[in-house]
């Protein structure tokens, strides 16, 4: 009897120790989920440190919410563990294109949004037969798994065509060398990302340029923390009318930063 209880003291204190490394609170570190290989938005770059639009909000929000820089902390997300990183508490907030859907609000909760994009494609430079989305019926299409977008292709063309067409990896900068050596045709996700890759590639990828779908970016959190989602939409609220929101646009997104003129209203739902 007494071993058993304390065993079970023992689990319960081992189960508190890695409740508070993995997540915030208990060594002050707010941590955040955001994505390494997309650049413009999420990027880890060569020196450690991280770049895009999601780190500079997530950054903005942290520091509303009363952490220092030293204190944020970034952990990678692959689109298929936010809802995971969210829920487990592995994650304060997750940052990382993060469409906020319906299917998704049944279990995070969502500030914002603090963008609005489309899922539109990219295609070789050199390739003329893909022009809108009906053009990927036949062809060979690259996505990253738990995303929202190789599944609006799926619904869209049916399991035959995911079967046949669809690849899908772990995240978008995995599908680049695919789409580079023809192993795909295209890349189909939002025009925030694949606007990113062009770029910094000039002249080996096209960006088609019709979006087919309305993409809202909210900042990701447990679903029954409304206190926080509440500061967090303030925070936001802040950042696009202070200017923020404009400076880190253009800092991010170069020549595309004119596709986002304004911010979107933060929606409380
Ligand atoms: N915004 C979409 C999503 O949340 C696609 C991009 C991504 O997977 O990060 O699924």
């Amino acid at each position: 009897m007494r071993v058993h209880r304390f065993g079970a003291a023992v689990i319960a204190v081992a189960a508190l120790a890695a409740g508070l490394t993995a997540c915030s609170s208990g060594n002050g570190k707010f941590v955040v989920g955001i994505k390494f290989d997309q650049p413009g938005m999420g990027q880890k770059q060569p020196d450690g440190s991280f770049k895009g639009f999601d780190v500079d909000v997530a950054r903005y929000v942290a520091k509303e919410l009363g952490y220092r820089d030293d204190q944020v902390e970034f952990k990678e997300a692959a689109s298929a563990n936010r809802d995971a990183f969210i829920q487990q508490g592995q994650v304060n907030i997750v940052v990382a294109t993060y469409s906020i859907t319906d299917a998704r609000k049944k279990k995070i909760g969502f500030a914002g949004p603090y963008l609005v994009t489309g899922q539109d494609i990219l295609t070789r430079a050199d390739d003329t037969t893909i022009n809108g989305v009906d053009d990927l019926k036949t062809k060979k299409v690259c996505g990253a798994q738990g995303s929202s977008s190789p599944k609006l292709l799926a619904d869209k063309f049916g399991d035959a065509w995911k079967s046949q067409y669809l690849t899908e990896q772990p995240g978008y900068g995995a599908c680049l060398p695919l789409l580079e050596n023809k192993q795909v045709d295209a890349i189909s996700t939002d025009a925030t990302i694949l606007a990113g890759f062009a770029s910094r590639s000039p002249g080996k990828f096209r960006l088609v340029g019709k979006p087919f779908s309305e993409e809202k970016y909210g900042v990701g959190l447990k679903l029954e923390d409304k206190d926080t989602r509440e500061k967090i939409n303030k925070a936001i609220e802040k950042m696009d009318g202070d200017g923020s929101w404009k400076k880190y646009i253009d800092a991010n997104f170069g020549e595309f930063g004119n596709f986002f003129t304004t911010p979107p209203a933060v929606e409380r739902y």
